[in-house]
């Protein structure tokens, strides 16, 4: 992309609204606009990562063989009197009336519609077990909205659902659920802790949060600090075995990591005084199981093995796509601006023309910019007529891992400066040794 073409609405003043440096960030970066209170644009550069983590998403999703559909954003509020929880949900649900006089919602949440399509579709157990999920806006008329878009009104979520015949099978799916949701923060270059939670209005005891550390999280957490320490790694993991996703949930789960709601002063004690840690966190995903709240109201059953008729078990698993946006940048950003993670990076490398219109140097940032692309990267191309300052002050502020700048100096001795975002670090180098390096 040549910056010239794009549309990269940087805003030079710190926008005053802004609390909290992710949602500043995203406001001066160019990344969303809003549009009323918690509901945003989502811009170019906004869009590109939201995308990114995404495709991340679907990708893990995929690995551990649940499958993608799409359901609406708007439901009718039938299903939800039949699950008993239309009046239960309470204020968050933004409850809407079309032309025929009909209650409609536009979904906080997708458990009751998810399951009507099974109970349409499936009737044996032979059909099990199944993970079926989207990844789909939705809407809570959150009292607070703020801190941009980690609580937003509207916000994007990938939620899940599987259908098991018994709870061990349930139990799997849950396990599974962990193992790729470890994945899939660290591949966005976070480090998510499962956490110990409280059912809420979704429901069941069998439930974990995902947390993000942070001084800026809403949540207030408490864990033992060698918890930090584990990582999920490049491991192999079959997601059919249940000995071996058991024994990731094992690892993952086996300190003390509570969030406020399930926290117990008297267990926490026994972690020893110099391991224990209270924080605050960012919620990034939560997992649940939850048996057949869902399925025996709305009577999901299977015919079993012997010929009766049993309901299925039922878990259910969000992540907050869009929360992870600001999760990500608060998690990595300083003083001026953002550092994406490569995982998540909008484009692979900036190109800074220190003098457009120069031809030797139009020149070199043209054959950088295509020898990237051919490689399958996605450069940002400076090419406006701007003094440096504000180029590099605007790469800066949206973050991407590498920096080239090429000048007609530089040029003379056949080098260009390569600089990395996170260690502020440059090099001189030939241009294809930092295209290399950025490889
Ligand atoms: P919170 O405690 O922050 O209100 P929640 O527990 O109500 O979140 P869940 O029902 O568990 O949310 O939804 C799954 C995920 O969706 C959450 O873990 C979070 O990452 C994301 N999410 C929930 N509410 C919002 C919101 N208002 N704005 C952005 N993301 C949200
Ligand atoms: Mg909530
Ligand atoms: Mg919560
Ligand atoms: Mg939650």
């Amino acid at each position: 992309m040549r910056l010239s073409r794009y549309f990269l609405p940087v805003l030079k003043e710190t926008p005053s609204e802004a609390q909290i440096a992710s949602h500043r960030l995203m406001l001066r970066a160019g990344m969303i606009k809003q549009a009323s209170a918690g509901i945003y644009s989502w811009l170019p550069l906004g869009f590109k990562v939201l995308r990114k983590l995404e495709n991340i998403v679907h990708e893990e999703q995929m690995r551990a063989g649940h499958i993608p559909m799409l359901m609406p954003t708007i439901q009718s509020a039938d299903l939800w009197r039949e699950s008993g929880r239309y009046d239960d949900y309470g204020e968050e649900m933004l409850r809407i009336r079309d032309r025929h006089d009909r209650d409609m919602l536009y979904g906080p949440t997708n458990e009751e519609l998810i399951t009507d399509i099974f109970r349409a579709h499936v009737g044996s157990y032979k059909d099990l077990p199944l993970t079926l999920y989207h990844i789909q806006w939705k809407f809570r008329d959150e009292i607070r909205p703020r801190f941009g878009v980690m609580r937003g009104r509207e916000f994007y979520m990938k939620d899940g659902y599987n259908f098991d015949l018994s709870k061990e099978d349930a139990l799997h799916a849950y396990n599974r659920h962990l193992v790729s949701y470890l994945r899939t923060y660290e591949r966005m270059g976070l480090q998510a802790i499962p956490m110990r939670a409280d059912g809420g209005p979704i429901g069941g005891d069998y439930t974990h949060e995902f947390l993000v550390l942070a001084e800026t999280g809403e949540s207030e957490v408490f864990y033992d600090s060698e918890i930090t320490d584990l990582r999920f790694g490049e491991r192999e993991i079959d997601y059919d075995s249940v000995e071996q996703c058991q024994a990731v949930l094992e690892e993952f789960t086996s300190r003390y990591a509570r969030t406020d709601e399930t926290h117990d002063e008297v267990i926490f004690n026994e972690v020893p005084e110099a391991r224990r840690r209270s924080a605050r966190g960012i919620e990034v995903g939560q997992i649940f199981y939850f048996g057949t709240k869902y399925s025996e109201p709305l009577g999901a059953t299977v015919q079993g093995p012997d010929g009766k008729p049993v309901p299925v078990h039922m878990g259910s698993h969000g992540i907050g796509v869009s929360r992870l946006v600001g999760a990500i940048i608060e998690a990595s950003h300083d003083e001026n601006g953002i550092i994406w993670p490569e995982g998540v990076t909008p484009f692979h490398a900036g190109i800074v023309n220190l003098k457009q219109g120069d031809a030797e140097a139009d020149a070199a940032c043209e054959a950088l910019y295509a020898s990237l692309t051919a490689l399958g990267l996605e450069p940002l191309y400076d090419d406006r007529d701007e003094r440096a300052g504000g180029k590099f002050a605007t790469m800066d502020l949206i973050g991407l891992p590498w920096r080239i700048t090429v000048g007609p100096r530089g040029l003379k001795n056949g080098v260009v400066e390569l600089t990395s975002r996170k260690t502020g670090e440059s090099e001189e180098m030939p241009p294809e040794k930092a295209i290399e390096k950025i490889a």
